[in-house]
């Protein structure tokens, strides 16, 4: 089943790099929004970085992957010091393909982390490449902001006369 990841993680904070290292995993590809930072947020969360900064160390290549713009991936891939693919197209092979070159990796070496099962999850699987999915960071929150822009727009509409 190509929708089915091989993994299901609450989070980036539970996947076992050394598991992975020992199966020959050797480059993790990673998705950015509700992964590793909220949603259309620029900050990183503590749990990200320390998860990128152990595999970094174990010796994995990372390169981040996002069907965002340059302007929502360059801030995170500059702050983290990492390779990045934007406007990726996603489940399209050919944005997994470019990350795999990027990191000098074949497929059967890499690893795909997101939170989107139909076009993380399912894009990965497509090529082979072994899929982990991981839970949204706080969709709850995501709602909530997403709710009151409509409000902020009023309110900033009647501030501005
Ligand atoms: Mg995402």
């Amino acid at each position: 089943m190509k929708l089915f990841p091989k993994e299901y993680l609450p989070s980036v904070s539970h996947i076992d790099l050394k598991k992975l290292w020992n199966e020959g995993k050797r480059g993790i590809i990673s998705d950015i929004d509700n992964t590793l930072c909220k949603d259309e947020q620029f900050y990183i969360e503590e749990a990200s970085k320390k998860f990128i900064e152990e595999a970094l160390n174990i010796g994995f290549k990372i390169c981040l992957m996002s069907n965002n713009g340059e302007a929502r991936v360059k801030p995170v891939a500059t702050e983290l010091n990492l390779p990045y693919h934007f406007k990726a197209h996603k489940p399209k092979s050919e944005a997994y393909n470019t990350c795999l070159k990027k990191m000098g990796i074949t497929v059967e070496e890499g690893v795909m982390v997101g939170d989107q099962l139909f076009t993380d999850i399912y894009g990965a699987n497509r090529i082979g490449l072994y899929s982990v999915l991981v839970e949204k960071i706080h969709p709850k929150e995501i709602i909530q902001i997403r709710l009151k822009r409509p409000f902020e727009k009023l309110v900033l509409f009647f501030f501005k006369k």
